[in-house]
């Protein structure tokens, strides 16, 4: 059978599951998309719309140390609910032995061509697509109220930029001259100028519905359940309804929630949902705009993204488990971070409010490409807090794998299997 005549089925419809459904598509490949809830509305829906190519993952040297001061305060950037839970016990001890300067380096370097790949990919896409997701090219800004953070931040850059990007220090006033909304306390920060920012879920409607031209079929309200292997081979999946769904590919894309159906064929798969919380805010009428330019609050990891009229500030890494019980307090922070960094927040109406759950893997690198013990089966997830950021290149190189074999990069780092 020709590989454009054979069935994929993804399974999982956020930002992942439908970059690589175009990709598959656009290239004339038979494509069926099933989605439990509704297309792009899970993690994809509300995170901070930052494309970050060359972004460090969180596995850092010295974010260990850093973790166990605040593991357990509830209103800390990186939180832990206490519980007992070996796989999260687990899961933090491998995070814990990958914070290393050789790690990070390596990670980088597995990161950064796949960043670039991606980044050219949003301009091509949007540009051919004519995809309308209020994309912005104007890198952003990291700011630091510390010189402290000040200075680890401009020891960081030496590492992005060996890996081919162009950080650029600023000081407190070049940056107030380019973002009025920046207060004097803030003391200094980097510019990233390949960066862009996006409306992340108008980002999945709109490939979703080219998709859908290049031949897609979507099933919303359809879970998957189990993934039915023969000899090995994965040949299809069975629906929560009890229905057979065939096919001669099925990749897995359920970002946090995808655990279960690895586990069920006995792959291991560390993978931990991380919450993480957003608060849309306008100004009120008559003020002026809350932020003109895409700002990260560094001291605070907040996001500070505009967007179609409101700011969307988004943040904080909660270990909770699987669930979406927002904690108030948590949220607030947000609002509370940006008013030490920004002048202009007492104007801030908040718009609406949000948690969604980033898929992370303990080395902070993702899982994309085919499981060797079960022919057939493909898995791209895990991108933690670069999901919308690597969705396209993951999408394309997704759509390699399943129709020519292998991907046309080297990421042999990303092995599912490797655990
Ligand atoms: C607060 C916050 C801010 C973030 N900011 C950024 C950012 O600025 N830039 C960036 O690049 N990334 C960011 N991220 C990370 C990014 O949102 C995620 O990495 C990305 O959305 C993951 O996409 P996904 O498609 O893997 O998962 P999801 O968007 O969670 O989609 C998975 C889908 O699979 C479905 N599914 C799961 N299991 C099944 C099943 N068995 N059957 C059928 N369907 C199933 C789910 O219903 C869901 O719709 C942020 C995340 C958060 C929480």
């Amino acid at each position: 059978m020709r590989s454009l005549d054979r069935h994929t089925v993804l399974v999982g419809g956020g930002v992942i599951g439908v970059c690589c459904a175009y990709f598959l598509a656009k290239r004339g490949a038979r494509v069926t998309v099933l989605e439990r809830d509704q297309i792009g509305k899970a993690a994809s829906f509300g995170n901070a719309g930052s494309i970050a190519p060359g972004h460090p993952p969180i596995n850092k040297p010295g974010r260990v140390r850093q973790a166990l001061k605040s593991l357990f305060h509830p209103l800390s950037p990186l939180y832990v609910a206490p519980r007992f839970d070996p796989a999260l016990a687990k899961w933090l001890w491998s995070f814990s032995r990958t914070c290393t300067e050789e790690h990070v380096e390596f990670a980088m370097r597995t990161l950064a061509p796949l960043g670039h790949a991606s980044r050219t990919l949003f301009d091509e896409l949007i540009q051919t697509e004519k995809l309308r997701c209020w994309f912005c090219r104007d890198g952003y800004y990291e700011i630091y109220l510390t010189e402290r953070g000040f200075e680890s931040a401009k020891r960081e850059i030496k590492l992005i930029s060996g890996c081919g990007f162009h950080p650029g220090v600023m000081s407190g006033d070049a940056l107030r001259e380019r973002e009025p909304a920046i207060n004097d306390r803030v003391a200094g920060g980097v510019f990233y100028p390949e960066a862009a920012t996006i409306n992340p879920y108008e980002f999945v409607t709109e490939m979703a519905q080219r998709a859908e031209h290049y031949g897609v079929k979507f099933q919303t309200a359809t879970g998957v359940v189990a993934l039915r292997s023969a000899d090995g081979h994965i040949r299809g999946v069975q629906t929560r309804n009890g229905e057979l769904i065939e096919a001669d590919s099925v990749v897995l894309a359920g970002g946090a929630y995808s655990v279960p159906l690895l586990h069920a064929l006995g792959i291991r798969f560390p993978l931990q949902a991380a919450k993480g919380y957003h608060r849309d805010c306008e100004s009120k009428e008559g003020a002026a705009p809350l932020l003109s330019h895409a700002c990260v609050l560094g001291e605070n990891m907040v996001f500070c993204t505009p967007m179609d009229g409101f700011v969307r500030f988004a943040g904080t890494l909660e270990l909770s488990g699987v669930n979406h019980e927002i904690r108030q307090p948590r949220l607030e922070q947000l609002t509370k971070a940006a008013s030490r960094y920004l002048k202009t927040m007492g104007d801030a109406k908040v718009k609406s409010e949000w948690c969604g759950l980033r898929p992370c893997l303990p080395d902070g690198l993702p899982a994309v490409g085919a499981v060797s013990r079960h022919p057939g089966l493909f898995v791209a997830t895990g991108h933690a807090m670069m999901g919308l950021t690597l969705g396209p290149v993951t999408g394309k190189l997704i759509a390699e794998y399943v129709l020519d074999g292998s991907p046309g990069m080297d990421i042999s780092a990303l092995r599912p299997e490797r655990f």
